[in-house]
């Protein structure tokens, strides 16, 4: 018996040859979880599934054990915009993606707060909340996270309480959850290779840490406090392979589902989980 405990991980993976494929290179890579878009990246695009493909997904899902899968919405939606046709793209978006994601049975969908593009982070805010009011019923299983964000530009996120703005302002907060991005943190200036303790304590307190749903597990190649948002491999960045590892093995993380979104494909993901498994220290 393995004495590390279990660690669900998996990658972002490419969707284009179907669902079904999605999960059968899932399981190929020795991964038992995984990260797919909702939907084109640039956003346009989504073709919807058949009945037979979501019933033979979810049998699949389940013959490989899969653990909770995370849709991520496109990076072009911007729910913080001023600009109303920007605005009315990302509120459609997250409304349409939302419905498909939880007809799906995929647990958590995940979307980059936005950006306030000048009017003000509190403005910015008010915005996400309402687009996100338009888009959950509170009827769903679903759960949308909120991700923890670098701070490039005018993006909004890059603060613990940030989230907590946005989570607190909503009709239905138990709908909304949060996925920490490791690259992003430390980009943002939480310092998790240096103490990551005060940082998860000031998580608890801000937010709760029972609202982490989900890690991304991604080296910076950016350094510490950039505000600049550069994915580096595990191991290959400011961050570091020990610290990140760290962050695999911590109570308060442990349990959870980490996805890599290194700059990697399936045979380099595959090798770099495997990597993770093997150094990844005693508990
Ligand atoms: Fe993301
Ligand atoms: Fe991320
Ligand atoms: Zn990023």
């Amino acid at each position: 018996m393995c004495s590390k405990g279990k660690l669900t991980i998996g990658a972002h993976m490419s969707i284009a040859g179907g669902l079904i494929k999605t999960v059968e290179n899932t399981a190929a890579m020795g991964a038992d979880t995984m990260q797919i878009f909702s939907r084109n990246p640039r956003g346009s695009n989504f073709r919807t599934p058949s009945q037979d493909e979501v019933d033979r997904f979810q049998q699949l899902r389940r013959k490989y054990h899969l653990g909770p899968i995370l849709a991520h919405a496109p990076y072009t939606m911007n729910l913080a915009s001023p600009k109303p046709e920007v605005y009315e793209f990302a509120c459609t978006v997250i409304r349409e993606d939302v419905i498909r994601m939880d007809a799906l049975g995929i647990e958590n969908l995940v979307f980059h707060p936005g950006s306030h593009t000048g009017i003000g982070v509190e403005e910015g805010i008010r915005n996400i909340i309402a687009g996100l009011n338009q888009a959950i019923t509170g009827e769903e299983n679903i759960t949308v996270l909120l991700e923890t964000m670098s701070g490039k530009g005018t993006e909004i996120g890059e603060r613990f309480e940030h989230l907590r703005a946005i989570r607190e302002g909503v009709a239905f907060p138990e709908k909304i959850g949060v996925c920490l991005d490791t690259c992003h943190v430390f980009s943002a200036g939480y310092d998790i290779v240096g103490n990551l303790d005060q940082v998860l304590e000031e998580f608890d307190k801000v937010l709760g840490l029972e609202l982490l749903r989900a890690v991304h597990l991604n080296d910076s190649m950016m350094p510490f406090a950039s505000r600049k948002d550069r994915h580096a491999a595990v191991g290959e960045g400011e961050i570091g392979l020990e610290a990140l590892l760290k962050v695999t093995t911590h109570p308060a993380l442990k349990n959870l589902p980490f996805y890599l979104e290194t700059p990697f494909d399936d045979a380099g993901h595959k090798e770099e989980i495997y990597m993770i498994r093997e150094r990844r220290p005693e508990e």
